[in-house]
């Protein structure tokens, strides 16, 4: 059959907003021209972030009901251990109630200052909670990884002679732990090759330095591996899944992703000293190691989770449903970052709006205007986000101008792909009309969420 179909029908709905353009109209101009401002029962269609928005399966819903709430000892912590340690082998497992919680407990562990720890590409939480321990965070991504409009299989992976020359630079002694992140979030949802997870286990060893996988998309990448990497297409994604684990010494983990659930996360680690210091901070700032700040019953929903994530008939559906809406585009000649990642669709805002400069937020103006016809909500990132000023107060803008259009795990069926497809082909066939903007008010830190912004007639 060509068609392909969502693997799941539908038990219990949940109706979407439907809004008129001069109601989105206003209610964008009463956001102040920002779409993270926007209430959510004013949009139609939400692809803000692929982040604890999951729709959970019956199944699921079931495992909540059956939650022990006891306090220690939870047979739901010992659920959600069991299939966490069978999937990554790890010794120890720590539950938090989300990913950037595991961070900071292990940076706050592990971290400090004259420290250095690199990546593929930091995501801006890991980042945020290695330099607040005052700790250096540095980015190696491969070349290609970089470049939106080149097409490779294995864009998010780690460049391992930058990786080793900041080795050499900061000193491995300095070097508490080296990371890679799967997939690469912030490079574009690219996968990382399964050589190159074993090729830094081998060049990390050699300095004796721990490695570390940031594994909020594990399951998304190992299907990637599966389909692209010789050797792999015969194995299933839990194989894929423990091989790359079986490289690292420990991992942080965002459940929201690929835990299909709505809130949760994990530390893992083999490192027993590493451990106990982890538990400590997380008695102090999560709660008993048990839980972690979840409610058992999560941990029942997350046990499920994992279980379904790995199941290849979802992630066939999951990467085919972004490639499809990435697919349209292109046939349209929308300018996308290409290949299509694991759980977005980036628009390059630099080639659809090149009239208006990164200082005068193209992105933004895509974003805005997507929503304004349609109703979809999506993300800037970019100059928005991203963007500096120098000492002369000139804008200094991000290497890239994209817009995010994260899909949330199953919530969305192929008609609202289409709706999504249909509303970004009409912004472009229009674009000569986007306007420039400009910000009258910003915060001090991450501005994205609650600056104010106008345009400039
Ligand atoms: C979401 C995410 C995090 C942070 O997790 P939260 O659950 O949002 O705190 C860390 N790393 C990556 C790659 C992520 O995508």
């Amino acid at each position: 059959m060509k068609t392909f179909i969502e693997p799941f029908k539908i038990k219990t709905i949940e109706e979407i907003p439907i809004t008129t353009i001069e109601q989105r109209t206003q209610f964008l101009e009463d956001a102040n021209n920002n779409p993270f401002s926007l209430r959510s029962e004013h949009i139609t269609i939400d692809l803000l972030t692929d982040s604890g928005t999951t729709a959970m399966s019956a199944k699921q819903w079931a495992a909540l009901m059956d939650g022990d709430e006891s306090y220690a000892g939870s047979r739901s912590y010992y659920k959600f251990e069991n299939i966490v340690r069978d999937i990554t082998g790890f010794k120890h497992i720590i539950p938090t109630h989300q990913g950037r919680a595991a961070e900071k407990i292990l940076f706050s562990v592990v971290g400090g200052k004259g420290l250095t720890i690199p990546n593929n590409t930091h995501f801006d939480t890991t980042r945020a909670n290695i330099e607040y321990s005052l700790c250096d965070a540095v980015d190696c991504p491969v070349e290609v990884g970089t470049k939106p409009d080149v097409t490779a299989p294995f864009k998010g992976n780690i460049d391992l002679e930058k990786l080793e020359a900041v080795i050499k630079k900061a000193g491995p002694e300095n070097i508490p732990l080296s990371m890679i992140t799967v997939t690469n979030n912030s490079g574009g949802g690219q996968p990382v090759s399964m050589q190159n997870i074993r090729e830094t286990k081998e060049l990390l060893s050699k300095y004796n330095i721990p490695f570390f996988i940031d594994c909020c998309r594990f399951a998304e990448n190992a299907y990637f591996i599966k389909m692209r990497e010789p050797g792999y297409e015969n194995k299933t994604i839990k194989e894929i899944a423990q091989e790359m684990f079986s490289y690292a010494d420990g991992a942080t983990m965002s459940a929201k992703k690929d835990g299909l659930s709505n809130t949760g996360g994990f530390l893992a680690c083999n490192d027993d000293k590493l451990a106990e210091k982890a538990k400590t901070m997380l008695i102090i700032t999560e709660g008993f190691v048990t839980y972690g700040g979840l409610a058992r019953r999560d941990l029942e929903a997350l046990a499920r989770g994992f279980v379904e994530v790995l199941e290849e008939s979802y992630l066939e559906y999951r990467i085919k449903q972004v490639e499809n809406l990435g697919n349209q585009l292109i046939e349209a000649g929308v300018p996308i970052l290409v290949p299509t990642g694991g759980h977005a669709v980036y628009l390059d805002a630099k080639r659809f709006a090149p009239h208006i400069a990164p200082e005068f937020f193209p992105g933004q103006a895509i974003a805005n205007e997507i929503y304004r016809i349609s109703g979809v909500r999506t993300v800037e990132i970019g100059s928005l986000m991203f963007g500096k000023k120098d000492e002369n107060n000139n804008h200094v803008a991000p290497p890239m101008e994209l817009v995010r259009l994260a899909i949330p795990r199953r919530v969305y069926t192929q008609s609202h792909i289409d709706y999504i497809a249909e509303a970004v082909i009409e912004v472009y066939n229009n674009r000569e009309k986007l306007r420039k903007m400009k910000i009258v008010w910003e915060a001090e830190f991450l501005r994205h969420f609650t600056i104010k912004m106008e345009y400039i007639d």
